[in-house]
């Protein structure tokens, strides 16, 4: 008799603890298939280090073979599911499709760029969602560094230094944050950067002179390339507790980061950003970090959605498919701590929700009992390079080195493996320059913001 089959389709936070808990339970007894584009789990909270030179790619991507014993990896896009016959149909990277029959379906697709309509935002503007993102924007901020050093043009080369980051989040802040270390430590690798421009028989404009005049009398030192980071919201890191957000905010501000609250974009061009107060920043770099919208396969499915995330009860099954339950970003699963809402979107809830889901799929075979789902928030962790970060785990409020330490052992603690060589980059980090090398292998049309594989880079289709 062939034993059942159990398909959990996306291996994010929700997915690889689900697949990881049934694994340990049932221990074989069951058939547990993954289905996911790529053949590693990403652990995405370190990204902004791989896109601004700390981490190396591989070191945030976790092999599924290699950690999960006892369960068959299938690579491959899910693009439809016929609920009521029980199968899903999947496109593999090679573009051939495949379908699989299952007996418990579990949905843990996550998310994608939310999109604003603004004009020229779709064309000029990139997301940070996915791995293939952090290589263009780590190639990115290096190619513009390296061009306007190179450029005799001072309006184009002070374009080329400034750099647009739209949404105070915590993924726009710690790009900001990061990007900004990165671009500095990369300028300072060029010779203009301490001979200054002038040598070069170069002026720059008068509103970048006041600029860095203005920042310089902040932190007494001269800078050199021009980070933003804008919000509609009064204050960054809006979601998160006050406090982390003033940290955030007078460490992004001593580092000569202008941070913009009740500011938003009217326009994007390929010249630069018109904000909505009416000034046009010349930029070529508009990095997109207002938020995520659940997987677009959602809205196909023909399931109940709540704020576009498949509705589920507690237990996190799908009301009518008692095989079928989803959870993590895509599914919009209650709240126990706070009646009547459903749990932010964050990697604490997925990670919880995967296990509980593991747990329940497990129950529906015999193996122990099913529970609801309930978790209250343990805080936030926001890293914000070099020694600095806001955290306040467990409530109580941390800032600088005590919340950078704190922030990195809960990463490493949190990562599923590949410890030591996060590690390892790190101690390198602190003592080595970053590395000025762009191997341009992502471009800027392989990475469009307006995706529904993030995870995937686009390829020319002949
Ligand atoms: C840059 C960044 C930093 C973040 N930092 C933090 C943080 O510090 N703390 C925190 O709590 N949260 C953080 N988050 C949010 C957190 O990462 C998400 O809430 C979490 O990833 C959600 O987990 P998930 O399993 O639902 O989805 P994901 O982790 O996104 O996984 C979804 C998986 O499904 C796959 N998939 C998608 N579509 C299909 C399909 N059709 N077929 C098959 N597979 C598919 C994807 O490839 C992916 O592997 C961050 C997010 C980003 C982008």
């Amino acid at each position: 008799m062939s034993r059942s089959r159990i398909v959990i389709v996306g291996a994010g936070f929700a997915g690889y603890q689900a697949a990881r808990t049934l694994s340990r339970t049932l221990r074989g007894a069951v058939e547990i298939v993954l289905v996911n584009p790529n053949d590693y789990f990403l652990y995405l909270p370190l990204l902004p280090e791989v896109a601004s030179g700390v981490l190396e790619p591989r070191r945030v991507s976790v092999s599924l073979a290699g950690t999960l014993p006892r369960v068959r990896l299938v690579l491959g896009e899910v693009d439809g599911i016929d609920f009521d016959q029980r199968r899903l149909q999947y496109v593999d990277p090679e573009g051939r499709s495949g379908e699989l029959a299952y007996d418990r379906l579990l949905l843990t697709v996550g998310s994608v760029n939310k999109l604003l309509p603004i004009p020229g935002v779709a064309e000029h503007a990139h997301g940070f969602r996915g791995m293939p993102e952090a290589l263009y924007l780590r190639d990115h901020i290096n190619r513009q560094i390296a061009l306007a050093a190179a450029s005799e043009d001072a309006e184009e080369a002070a374009a080329r230094r400034t750099f647009v980051v739209v949404g105070a989040g915590y993924t726009g802040t710690e790009v900001a944050a990061h990007g900004q270390m990165f671009a500095e430590s990369l300028a300072r690798q060029h010779s203009w950067y301490e001979h200054g421009r002038q040598e070069h028989g170069r002026q720059e404009p008068p509103d970048e002179r006041e600029g860095h005049e203005a920042a310089g009398a902040r932190d007494g030192k001269e800078r050199r390339t021009r980070w933003m980071l804008l919000d509609i919201a009064p204050r960054v890191l809006p979601e998160l507790d006050e406090r982390l957000s003033e940290t955030a905010h007078e460490v992004l501000d001593k580092r000569g980061v202008e941070v913009r609250t009740g500011t938003s974009v009217k326009e994007a061009t390929s010249e630069g950003v018109l904000l909505d107060n009416g000034d046009f920043v010349p930029t070529r770099s508009l990095i997109w970090c207002v938020g995520v919208r659940p997987d677009p396969l959602v809205k196909d499915l023909g399931l109940e959605t709540q704020q576009g995330r498949i509705v589920v009860d507690e237990y996190l099954r799908v009301p009518g498919r008692p095989e079928v339950m989803a959870c993590g970003d895509a599914a919009a699963v209650p709240d126990l701590t706070r009646p009547g809402e459903i749990t932010p979107m964050t990697a604490q809830h997925a990670v919880r929700q995967g296990k509980t889901a593991g747990r329940n799929l497990a129950a529906s075979f015999g193996k122990g009992a099913s529970r609801p789902y309930k978790h209250h928030d343990l805080g936030f962790m926001v890293d914000l390079g070099g020694v600095k970060a806001a955290a306040n785990p467990l409530r109580v409020p941390l800032s600088g080195p005590l919340a950078n330490v704190v922030t990195r052992a809960y990463h490493l603690a949190a990562m599923p493996g590949n410890r030591v060589r996060v590690l390892a980059d790190w101690a390198l980090d602190a003592v080595l320059p970053r590395q000025a090398a762009q191997l341009g292998l992502v471009r800027s049309w392989s990475v469009p913001l307006e995706s529904s594989s993030p995870e995937v880079a686009r390829v020319p289709t002949h």
